[in-house]
């Protein structure tokens, strides 16, 4: 049996290298014979979570390895064994995927044995299948995307029980034990022969710990496993839910029927902010539990789970089992585990929660599906969770939902297509009805000089906090200003390692880059020019805009929300507690507290930049705008009073602005897939994106010129741009380089690329790294 001593939880962190047990000696390495054939030696195929080019083959020999089951049948595909790797020992998975070009079968003579098989549930064949799936899409190693599923290398190995006491059967006196009042007090407490934890043996009796652990010792209370604790109770389906409106339930009807039917079926929940969707959404849930099945929910962001969870508990009687990466260690163990083993039966969870070893997943539902959150950007595989959610329903044959209030064109596309079905709740569920939006001209009604905030705005703002109502000021910036400009010469403080500038931190006291981390003081005297003191901060942040609210309203109590100030789920769920108590005027915030939170006094919000967004060409510039804008609005009037938004905008004439203000969204949505459509732009062409990478510009340069020698420019169908510098064109001290690669959807893309790098070498500290279906342009 393994031994699950050899790992320490708390040493783990998900983003250092995958190490697995440490290195020992095998003591029961069967003797090696150049057939094989002495002792039935069998080749295993074991894919290891580590980009190594495919799985790697292994030997099984009868009666020869460590098993929990004793058994001697070769392992079965998907079962987690231990194998020697060089001089180390790893977890891997036994594999039945397809081979990969760099898999070669090695020589019988050379081959290794497998060393243990490892007392966990074994990854079921479509979660293996999903592994393949994903590394066949995204571009990636098998091994690399494996290595998601085995997150939690610890969760592998069965938990020791946690022991407890139980009274013993040889009466104290044989024992050759004093008597005394405490002794006696906790042998009294004992005498149910009920197994406690010593802790709470000592606290029944009233007695200090060191007399229960006397009594252990003498042999009068015996150590036993205490009962398994069940971390994850089942939620109760059948806990009466909100009366549904006619509208939501003839929503809900239809997708429990496809819950029901067990079939894959993709569904667009598309009702605006506050029309019940989350409530509709719960009664497909309910569903799937009532079919014995396991439920997955993702969020885009960890801010959005408090409240959830509270709705969740309320309607269902306890708390789903959550997944993120703030988790702590122990709970990220247990929590794989209770996953793979079936106890946890509703998981709400980032993206990351997708490789999960579900083993009866019966639907998945995608909330918020527009958010670009979903999008993995960095790391060793870059997907779509919402699209890689897709795929998993499709191989698992369950139902998936998508649930928005201003869906991606990706997914509207899709409807139109008919891949998708559609659901409709035009309406807030209830007396709230949708806030009324304006633009504020800055043009024609500019803030003072310094300032950020237009009169209207400014008006707005003292007319609800007198009034006694809540206002939001939505700025997607973070700290005090984003450039640091010196008055005498010009002189931007840029970051060294990145092709940046440093954000002001005001309450921090420095400069911050948001990409790298890199810090440094305000500068006081300029290192082009030497001018003192002549520095000054360019352009507002939420930090900038709080002392503007300072200073109209003295005497409102007001509250900055950003990545900066929020730290951990518990600190997002005091603050979106304290908001809703009341206990704050104005909140100054980024998209932090922008999305899904409902703020019942809530009745204004003022959007300081509009424009924000639409700068930098991004394919997806107003379609994210559109999102974006329309969700922090959606924060006003969501309880009583109707609520009332004012966006500033230098660009009042501009389509999405129109769109917002007249709360014209079908003819946004017209415009923009038109316009995709015309573009050959995604979702009616595919992107990729190849983005190189080298510690100096010389080699990445090569690589570049080598790309653009070997692209496959025979295929006529395909656009390729580049190289082009990014607007990064550094980036965290490394060099980069861009092409884009725009291809029909019927393209075999994924073949074509994978050919084109097969032709470039690439040295050991550059990269090329491919994305596709890329979101951001960095
Ligand atoms: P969405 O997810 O579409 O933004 P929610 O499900 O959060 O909408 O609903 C908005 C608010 O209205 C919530 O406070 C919710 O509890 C309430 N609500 C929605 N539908 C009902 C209903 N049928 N009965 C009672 N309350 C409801
Ligand atoms: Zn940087």
């Amino acid at each position: 049996m393994a031994d699950p001593s050899r790992h320490n939880e708390d040493d783990w962190d998900p983003e250092e290298d995958w190490d697995g047990p440490p290195p020992r000696t095998l003591s029961r390495t069967p003797p090696h014979t150049p057939t094989g054939s002495l002792l039935r030696r069998t080749r295993v195929r074991v894919l290891l979570p580590l980009p190594l080019g495919g799985a790697f083959d292994y030997a099984w020999t009868p009666g020869f390895h460590e098993t929990p089951d004793e058994g001697t049948d070769p392992p079965a595909p998907g079962t987690f064994v231990t194998v020697p790797l060089g001089r180390r020992m790893v977890a891997g998975c036994v594999w039945d995927g397809p081979a990969q070009p760099g898999e070669v079968p090695v020589d019988d003579t050379r081959l290794k044995d497998i060393e243990a098989i490892l007392d966990a549930p074994p990854l079921p064949e479509i979660g293996r299948r999903f592994v393949d799936w994903v590394a066949r899409y995204c571009l990636a190693d098998p091994g690399a995307v494996l290595r998601m599923a085995m997150s939690v290398p610890q969760a592998l190995m069965r938990e020791a029980p946690a022991m407890g006491l139980v009274l013993g059967d040889d009466p104290p006196e044989a024992l050759g034990l004093k008597m005394t009042k405490a002794r006696r007090a906790v042998l009294d407490a004992a005498a149910d022969r009920v197994v406690r934890p010593a802790k709470a043996l000592a606290e029944a009796a009233e007695a200090g710990i060191g007399v229960v652990q006397g009594l252990a010792k003498a042999g009068a209370l015996l150590p036993m496993a205490l009962p398994r604790q069940v971390l994850f109770p089942t939620p109760d389906p059948d806990r009466p839910g909100a009366v549904l409106s006619e509208e939501q339930g003839r929503a809900a009807a239809l997708i429990k029927e496809r819950v029901t039917a067990g079939r894959y079926a993709a569904l667009l929940l598309d009702g605006v902010t506050g029309s019940g969707k989350t409530e509709v959404y719960f009664e497909a849930i309910a569903e799937a539990l009532r079919q014995d099945r396991q439920v997955l929910v993702l969020l885009p962001e960890i801010a959005l789970t408090p409240e959830w969870l509270d709705r969740f508990e309320g309607r269902f009687g306890v708390r789903p089992a959550s997944w993120h990466s703030e988790m702590k260690p122990v709970l990220r163990r247990r929590t794989w585990r209770a996953v793979a083993e079936g106890e946890a039966r509703v998981v709400v969870g980032a993206r990351s929660a997708l490789f999960l070893p579900f083993g009866a997943l019966g639907l998945i539902v995608v909330d918020e599906e527009h958010e670009s959150a979903f999008k993995q950007e960095e790391g060793g595989v870059l997907y779509h969770g919402r699209d890689m959610a897709v795929a998993r329903a499709h191989l698992g044959d369950i139902p998936i939902l998508l649930a928005s209030a201003t869906p991606s064109i990706e997914t509207l596309v899709n409807v139109r297509a008919g891949r998708y079905e559609r659901l409709h709740l035009p309406n807030r569920h209830g007396r709230a009805t949708l806030p009324e939006i304006e633009l504020v001209d800055l043009v024609a009604t500019p803030p003072a000089p310094g300032r950020w905030l237009a009169p209207p705005v400014e008006k707005a703002l003292i007319e609800t906090v007198t009034g006694g109502d809540q206002a939001l000021l939505f700025l997607n910036r973070r700290g005090y200003a984003p450039l640091t400009i010196c008055g005498a010469c010009g002189f931007r403080v840029g970051c060294p390692n990145c092709s940046g500038w440093l954000v002001d931190h005001r309450l921090l006291g420095r400069l911050r880059c948001h990409h790298c981390g890199f810090e440094a003081p305000r500068p006081s005297i300029c290192p082009d020019c030497g001018a003192a003191d002549s520095f000054r901060a360019c352009g507002p942040g939420v930090e900038r805009v709080a002392e503007e609210v300072a200073m109209l309203l003295p005497e409102a109590r007001f509250m900055v929300v950003s990545g900066d100030t929020v730290g951990s789920p518990a600190q997002a769920a005091e603050i979106v507690r304290s908001i809703r108590a009341h206990e704050v005027d104005v909140v100054i915030g980024t998209q932090m507290i922008a999305k899904g939170h409902n703020f019942p006094k809530l009745t204004f919000v003022g959007v300081v930049d509009g424009d924000l967004g639409l700068a930098g060409g991004d394919l997806r510039a107003a379609e994210r705008t559109y999102q974006l804008l329309s969700q922090v609005g959606g924060r006003a009037g969501r309880g009583e009073k109707p609520g009332r938004v004012l966006i500033q905008t230098h660009a009042a004439a501009a389509p999405v602005f129109a769109a917002l203000k007249n709360g014209d969204r079908e003819r946004f949505y017209e415009t923009e897939i038109a316009a995709r459509r015309a573009a050959g732009q995604p979702p009616f062409r595919r992107l990729a994106a190849l983005i190189v990478s080298a510690p100096d510009a010389e080699r990445a340069d090569a690589i570049a010129r080598d790309l653009a020698r070997t692209a496959p420019l025979t295929e006529k169908d395909l656009r390729i741009l580049g190289p082009a510098e990014p607007a990064y064109a550094v980036l965290r001290g490394r060099h980069r380089r861009r092409f884009l690669v725009n291809a029909p959807r019927s393209f075999p893309l994924q073949e074509c690329l994978g050919d084109w790098l097969g032709r470039v070498r690439v040295p050991s500290a550059c990269r090329v790294v491919v994305d596709i279906d890329p979101y951001g342009f960095l």
